[in-house]
């Protein structure tokens, strides 16, 4: 039976729906639509956030009919030389500013130019020379009047001065010290005045997606959320909350959708983490361009709040069976990131979309789980810190997580990659998303999980284990090509892989 359905879930044009054709036309229909939802369901463009960029579909221009031997602008008329180190702009200038700094004086000529290779180049280019001694009296100028121009050009000069900030080496900077002074480490000026804390919010929320971000709420700092005894770069912090901290900015990416669907060894966190923690650091310096104090929160750097509650405070979405957060749009494949600020902000609303009700009729999840670290009650059935939840066992998980089969990517996933919300963007499922929260009956949703039971394999929780705890590697869905070690690489291949096919 295992082969059989391995074998069906390896080879689509065997596992096609004409093998309902026996059953009600209602069904065929729903077959066909979602066989329509698995074409589309393949194409990046129902990637959901970054995932279009990821797929190579921006590089969209076929050049193969226009490729020739040689680009007809690079026109060889002598003998190529390698470049020189002074050649490049920018190694002449931090020479030649080192030199001024040491005392030297550009009036005194290239002619003596301490840095020999500098002075090679001007040997070459005397008269370029010129343009570099009027650059110095530019630039003096542009500092003497930058400040008349501060209010049109103030967003501006914060965005390219985040991305300025990103592009130093240890960025975002872990906080030290007291928040009193850490967090306001990134303001050089007064802070800008809002029409309003909504135009605040607005702006924010823009450039939260500008940084790289999938989606963003906007919620007030509740501290039942804010760790006791944790604050970065101060051991003995007791618990205090900062008197500034007044709002939290939550945002999220997914995780690259193919890889995650075949958790548990060819998916990674660390994608989405890298772009969840440079999101923060460039947002956080944003804030502080504006003269607004802010302290980031990236996965990997522990955090002073629990994001998700706070994620589902700004309506981000609602908590699941496995205590991940969930969200319309990507379902719980979502990485999350947060900004703690002083700037006055509105603040969104939590949300009610029935994926409460889901969850209880659901259970695939739990079903899934190869630690079996997931409750499968009929309703939330423990109590933590005074929030009803589901049970659920992080040691247990964790057990699993340290026993992935790659290197760095310690984790599991195969709960998120079950879960029917962990969608591409295809018409068939934003149908479903949109339909489920607006009935009141509960039949699209026992419609979608009937399908989901029937039409989808998934492996038995013990398959997702690698082979030396009992398993054999499995993933909800099978790799996609580029994590495919026998396609590019000179290895032989002795292992056949578990999981459906990509698309979905
Ligand atoms: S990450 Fe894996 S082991 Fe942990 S709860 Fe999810 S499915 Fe279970
Ligand atoms: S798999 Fe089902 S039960 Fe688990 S989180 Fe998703 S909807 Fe909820």
């Amino acid at each position: 039976m295992k082969d059989e359905k391995h074998r069906e879930a390896a080879d689509p044009s065997r596992r096609n729906f004409l093998k309902f054709g026996g059953v009600a036309a209602a069904t065929a229909t729903v077959g066909a639509a979602a066989g329509a939802g698995f074409v589309l369901g393949r194409d990046p463009d129902a990637n959901v956030g970054w995932g279009r960029t990821e797929a190579g579909k921006d590089m969209y221009f076929n050049r193969e009919s226009f490729r020739v031997d040689m680009s007809p602008t690079m026109q060889i008329v002598g003998k190529p030389e390698r470049p020189e180190w002074g050649d490049q702009l920018f190694n002449r200038m931090g020479s030649l500013a080192k030199s001024i700094k040491a005392g030297w004086n550009p009036e005194e000529g290239w002619e003596n130019i301490p840095d020999e290779r500098v002075r090679a180049y001007y040997a070459k280019y005397p008269e370029r020379w010129q343009e570099m001694l009027l650059s110095f009296s530019a630039r003096i100028q542009h500092h003497e009047n930058i400040e008349k121009y501060r209010d049109r050009f103030a967003l501006a000069w914060a965005h390219t001065g985040a991305y300025n900030r990103g592009l130093n080496g240890n960025f975002p900077p872990k906080p030290e010290g007291h928040p009193d002074v850490d967090d306001f480490k990134w303001i050089k000026s007064d802070p800008v005045e809002f029409k309003s804390p909504a135009h605040a919010s607005e702006l924010i929320k823009k450039m939260a997606f500008k940084f790289g971000m999938s989606l963003v709420g906007i919620t007030k700092l509740d501290p039942n959320f804010v760790f006791k005894n944790m604050m970065r770069g101060m051991p003995e912090w007791g618990d205090e909350i900062p008197a500034h901290w007044k709002n939290v900015i939550v945002f999220g990416v997914p995780m690259n959708w193919d890889p995650m669907y075949a958790a548990v060894g060819y998916s990674t966190s660390k994608d989405a983490y890298f772009r969840a923690k440079t999101a923060a650091g460039l947002l956080s310096a944003y804030l502080g361009e504006l003269g607004y104090a802010a302290r980031p929160q990236w996965p990997g750097n522990d955090y002073e709040i629990i994001v998700p509650p706070l994620a589902m405070q700004a309506g981000l979405g609602e908590c699941t069976r496995n205590g991940i957060l969930m969200t319309p749009e990507v379902g719980p494949n979502i990485r999350l990131a947060a900004v703690i600020t002083n700037l006055d902000l509105e603040p969104d609303k939590p949300v009610d979309l029935k994926m409460k009700h889901f969850c209880e009729d659901c259970k695939i999840c739990a079903d899934a789980c190869p630690s079996g670290s997931i409750s499968k009650a009929d309703k939330p059935d423990a109590v933590v810190r005074g929030f009803r939840k589901y049970e659920f066992n992080q040691d247990g998980c964790w057990r699993f997580w340290s026993q992935g089969p790659t290197k760095d990517a310690m984790g599991c996933r195969v709960c998120i990659a079950v879960c029917p919300y962990t969608r591409k963007n295809n018409w068939i499922h934003a149908l479903v998303k949109e339909t489920d929260p607006r009935d009141p009956t509960g039949l699209t949703r026992n419609a979608l999980l009937a399908m989901q039971h029937n039409f989808f394999y998934y492996p038995e929780p013990e398959a997702f284990h690698g082979e030396w705890t009992g398993g054999h590697f499995a993933g909800y869905h099978q790799p996609p090509e580029w994590l495919r070690s026998e396609k590019y690489l000179n290895v032989e291949k002795t292992w056949e892989y578990d999981g459906n096919w990509e698309g979905f």
